[in-house]
């Protein structure tokens, strides 16, 4: 037996461990390079990545191990027992109360470790690795009209490995229960090494039958402390399932009241042994819902009502979830969410403005045998004096949108801007129903107390309400929440709760495990620990001898937070302001006192809930979707900006070339400025970043050849024969590739000489644009100009048929751009005198209110976006306000009633419409104008490629070094969908796009402007 292990028990003295020494690491290193074919990961920056979770805390690991195969595992743990180092298992990395940051090695299994081994569907049962996703087994079960039904919020991020750790809970717990009554057995390594098998007491022989019996033994002897101290809720998940042996659960753990040995692991949360498997009870897909949204006149009559909901919901009650008035208006506010929130508000209760509502689902077979479930809450609601409130949802797309707001929640509360953030740490206690009202209104007062508040939501069904009140943690946010999580455990204990209903124990309530469960059970828990991980490998510090939660020492945020003063390029102002605790209301731009002038504060806006690990629709984070890579993750650059602006990773700050390999593979969609909760707008962080990286260590040939291409556009078309040599001679594209790093597997766009658009200019001058009753200004960018000119024609020739006084954008004595190419390269003050030539020019048209078109979605959507951050004053603003995609224009004409003359030029479709959205129209929520153009086409029918980015991203693609990556993120879904459309024409408005698809499909794919002239008759 080893000796005990050096680092238990002492968590500062562990985590500094991990800061000071070296000597563990370089072996660990060593030693893991040598045995594991597995990816081992040791640079500060890598460490950084993996030192937070969901949670307040951050703790250094010494190494990561992203293990390749189980043979890994197994070797990394032979070595971490031979040198002493804990292991911190880790799957998603979305826990809330630090279980997965740590000193140690941390091991992170949902890369390759996530495959289903073994799928029984006639037994409804699944054998997986650790390391899947929710949401891609369920996406694998559908076909069989099954699914695993604990419904995290997380559920596209979450492991199951991690749920299991955790034993999560979904939605829908109240009809399926929490991980723990839907786990059939386990596969685990001990720390010694053994690998346990985990299933049936009953069934079970050796060591696991040595280990239940010891664990039935020491429930029976301390049965009476188990009645008095266990909370009776569904929702408890603190400490380890020591009542598997005497159910305390509402709910049995399983259905025919046998003992499984694999419940022991769940919700231990990686502090008794590495998983290896898991056996899952799965559920057959219910057919049919149907919603009841009830809508209240105030919060205490919502927690009022949910025990009385309860009781007349049956079996086919599957869930009642809260959505308060803040977290309406929150969601009112959102452009995504606004119009799905309003089809839940009832005109009857507060003239549409409810203090909160209740999502009252049933689900069955199908929908007929639900409906009077409906008609059951509705009549309750009038006996409870609220007739009219509620609005009853039997469509599934709108049921389905709901949903996705309420899952959204937390994440949508995040959203608040400044220090003060909604902090989690009671955020799961759980108390019985007909105590719901008084503990909320209990709960609340102390919060006002506190000179704070709080927003709750989620799952009144089971008295597990979400609720985070608004802290600082950099100031006086330790203290307030210490005072605040006191008060709270009396109130838990007042109403025979459990303080840990949901989100699990971690470095935030381990200290807590005592308080709940008295000493002796506590002692138990310590016995368990010590027979399974006698050595303390696992997670140590935590459910047995942890920290105290506010031990600053652990915090991501402590008192000794710092950020490196830096002069920024782009105006980060929005950012830099605090917000009240209270009233919410945020101080004025540029207040916030951030040395950063806000940088750092839009950095810190990532909260690491990690919904950017998503596979679903939606465009973020293509370069996570390709690697699997934290690095090239939207939350690992956000983690690794904040370490470099906080001086955690050495004084280079934003010249580290540690950031360039972190920012490198961001291909600047934009999808997180729309699809993360908080807005993490990566891409204007990239150009921060590449600006003062560049300005450091100068720019490349290539970088020169990029940025200035709108400068020399007008010469280099002069010699185009001889430049488009390049693509016709391979040799001369090998050479290039040497001297410019553009990759020689690509053909590069082809210089038009005769056909560049503006030769001769058509259109009409300014004066007669201004004068003209449908005047507009058509705004072609670089590449439509000069490399893809019948584009500008053809948008020219159908604006003009559809009646419109044509201007072009032109000033002879210099080429108008967006800037967009200098931004790309980082040089944000030769963009500022771009833009700002092209604003001067705009400005006048702009006053008068003449619409600018523009058909290059990254060019034209620049003057809605960057260009209001580089300092230009309200004329940008005027401009932006008039600047239209030009399909955008069109359809805002054609909803006005003015396209009626065009309409009738156009002939029928000659074939079907296949359409890929450039990564900012998708940013901006501007794909959809594209298909109703598409629809003015008679007889059209378009169909939309579900894609994330194509991959080709301006020059992203063109460099050698992204080749691969560029083709694997076409390849994601872009390219098979249009293989398998042979005859459909695609449509793509992005001219990067159009190159990717020629280049990885041969197809030529068209700007929706050349689809419409083309039909035109
Ligand atoms: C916005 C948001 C919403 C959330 N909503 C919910 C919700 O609705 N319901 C809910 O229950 N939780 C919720 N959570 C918490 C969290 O998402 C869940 O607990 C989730 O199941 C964790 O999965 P993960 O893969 O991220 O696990 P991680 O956070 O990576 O790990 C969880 C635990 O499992 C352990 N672990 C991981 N892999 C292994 C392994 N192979 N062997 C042993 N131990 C392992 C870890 O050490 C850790 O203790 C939410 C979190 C956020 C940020
Ligand atoms: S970048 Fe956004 S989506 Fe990703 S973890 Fe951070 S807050 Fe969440
Ligand atoms: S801009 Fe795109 S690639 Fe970059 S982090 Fe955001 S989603 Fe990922």
């Amino acid at each position: 037996m080893n000796a005990p292990h050096p680092y238990t028990s002492q968590v500062g003295d562990f985590d500094s461990l991990a800061r000071r020494s070296t000597e563990p690491l370089a072996q660990l290193t060593q030693r893991l390079q040598r045995h594991t074919q597995g990816e081992v990961l040791v640079s500060l920056a890598d460490r950084g990545r993996y030192a937070t979770d969901a949670s307040i805390y951050q703790s250094l690991p010494l190494a990561v191990l992203v293990p390749r195969s189980e043979d890994d595992v197994v070797s990394a743990l032979g070595i971490c027992r031979e040198l002493n180092v804990p292991i911190v298992p880790r799957g998603g990395g979305t826990s809330q109360c630090g279980q997965t940051v740590g000193a140690g090695l941390v091991i992170d299994f949902s890369k390759y470790l996530r495959r289903v081994i073994d799928l029984n569907v006639e037994q409804r049962t699944v054998t997986v690795e650790p390391g899947l996703v929710l949401d891609h087994l369920n996406a694998q079960l559908k076909a069989h009209g099954l699914w695993y039904p604990v419904d995290v919020s997380t559920s596209g991020q979450a492991t199951l490995g991690g749920m299991a750790g955790n034993n999560s809970c979904g939605s829908r717990s109240i009809a399926y229960g929490n991980m723990v009554h839907n786990v059939l057995g386990a596969e685990a390594w001990l720390s010694d090494g053994a690998l346990l098998s985990l299933g049936r007491f009953d069934q079970s022989q050796g060591a696991e039958r040595q280990l239940g019996e010891r664990v039935q033994q020491l429930a029976h002897q301390l049965r009476p402390e188990i009645e008095a101290h266990w909370p009776k809720v569904l929702r408890r998940v603190a400490g380890y399932n020591l009542d598997i042996f005497c159910n305390q659960n509402v709910r049995p753990y399983t259905a025919d009241g046998s003992v499984n040995l694999a419940h022991l692991l769940i919700g231990s949360e990686g502090t008794l042994a590495l998983t290896r498997s898991l056996t899952l009870q799965l559920s057959p897909l219910p057919r049919a819902k149907v919603l009841g949204v009830v809508n209240f006149p105030d919060f205490h009559s919502a927690m009022d009502a949910t025990q009385h909901i309860v009781r007349i919901g049956g079996s086919h009650l599957s869930a009642v979830e809260l959505v308060d008035r803040t977290m309406i208006d929150l969601s009112l506010q959102n452009p995504a969410f606004a119009p799905t929130i309003r089809t839940a508000l009832s005109p009857h209760i507060n003239h549409g403005q409810p203090a909160a509502i209740l999502l009252v689902e049933f689900s069955g077979e199908s929908k007929d045998p639900l409906l009077p479930h409906l008609r059951d809450l509705v009549t309750l609601m009038g006996d409870l004096g609220l007739p009219g409130s509620v609005i009853e949802m039997v469509d599934d797309s709108a049921q389905k949108n709901l949903w996705e707001v309420r899952k959204a929640g937390l994440n949508i509360m995040m959203s608040l801007r400044g220090d003060g953030k909604p902090v989690s740490f009671i955020e799961d206690c759980a108390v019985p129903l007909e105590h719901l009202a008084d503990y909320t209104d209990a709960l609340t007062e102390v919060f006002a107390r506190h000179g704070t508040k709080g927003t709750w939501y989620a799952h009144a069904s089971v008295g597990t309400l979400h609720v985070r009140p608004i802290l600082d943690m950099r100031r006086d946010g330790a203290v307030k929440m210490r005072a605040i999580a006191n008060e709270a455990s009396e109130l838990v204990r007042q109403f025979k709760g459990a303080y840990s209903g949901e989100h699990g124990d971690g470095l935030c309530r381990g200290e807590w495990i005592r308080w709940q469960f008295g000493d002796k059970i506590h002692e138990a828990f310590g016995q368990i620990k010590q027979w399974m991980d006698p050595i303390g490998l696992y997670s140590p510090s935590r459910m047995i001898d942890p920290p105290k939660m506010d031990d600053e020492r652990l915090f991501r945020f402590p008192s000794t937070y710092r950020v490196i003063p830096i002069e920024t390029a782009l105006d980060w102002s929005a950012w830099n302001v605090t917000a009240d605790p209270v009233t919410e209301t945020v101080s004025a731009p540029g207040t916030g006192g951030d040395p950063a002038q806000g940088f750092a504060k839009a950095v810190e806006m990532c909260n690491n809930n990690g919904h950017c690990r998503k596979f679903d629709a939606g465009t973020m984070c293509p370069s996570y979707r390709v690697t699997r890579d934290e690095q090239h993750l939207t939350r690992g650059r956000a983690n690794t900006l904040r370490l470099a602006l906080s001086g955690q990773l050495g004084t280079q700050a934003l010249t580290d070339p540690a950031l360039w390999d972190t920012m490198e593979l961001c291909v600047s969609c934009k999808g997180c400025k729309r699809e993360c909760p908080t807005g993490v707008d990566m891409a204007k962080m990239k150009i921060e970043f590449t600006h003062h990286y560049k300005q450091h260590h100068g720019y490349t040939f290539k970088d020169q050849l990029i940025a200035h291409l709108p400068r020399y556009a007008g010469l280099a078309s002069k010699l185009a024969p001889l430049l488009n040599l390049r693509n016709r001679w391979p040799w001369l594209a090998r050479l290039t590739e040497r001297v410019t790093g553009l990759s020689a597997q690509r053909a590069l766009p082809a210089w038009q000489s005769t056909h560049t658009f503006n030769t001769p200019l058509p259109g009409v001058d300014i004066a007669s644009v201004m004068r003209a009753e449908r005047g507009v200004v058509l705004f072609v960018d670089t590449f439509n100009g000069y490399f893809e000119s019948d584009n500008a024609r053809a948008a020219y020739r159908v604006l003009e048929a559809a009646g419109y006084s044509v201007h072009v954008a032109h000033r002879p004595d210099q080429h108008l751009c967006c800037g967009r190419t200098y931004l790309a390269s980082g040089m944000v003050d030769q963009a500022r005198k771009q833009v700002r030539q092209l604003i001067d020019y705009l400005l006048p048209l702009a006053q008068q209110g003449i619409p600018i078109v523009g058909l290059e979605p990254s060019c034209l959507l620049t003057l809605r976006d960057e260009a209001l951050q580089l300092g230009l004053g309200e004329a940008a603003h005027t401009v932006a306000k008039q600047a239209w995609l030009w399909e955008e224009f069109l359809d805002r004409e054609h909803q006005a009633g003015r396209l009626e003359s065009l309409k009738t030029q156009l002939t029928p479709a000659q074939a079907p419409f296949l359409l890929h959205g450039h990564c900012h129209q998708k940013a901006f929520d501007l794909v959809s104008p594209i298909q109703r153009v598409l629809a003015l086409i008679p007889q059209s029918s378009t169909t939309l490629i579900e894609t994330s980015c194509c991959g080709m991203a301006g020059s992203f693609g063109y460099d050698a070094q992204h080749q691969d990556v560029s083709m694997a993120m076409a390849n994601l879904s872009l390219l098979p969908t249009i293989e398998k459309h042979p005859h459909a024409w695609v449509v793509a408005d992005g001219t990067s796009c159009r190159h990717q698809i020629d280049h990885g499909s041969k197809r030529q794919a068209l700007h929706v402007a050349q689809v419409l002239a083309r039909h035109l008759g």
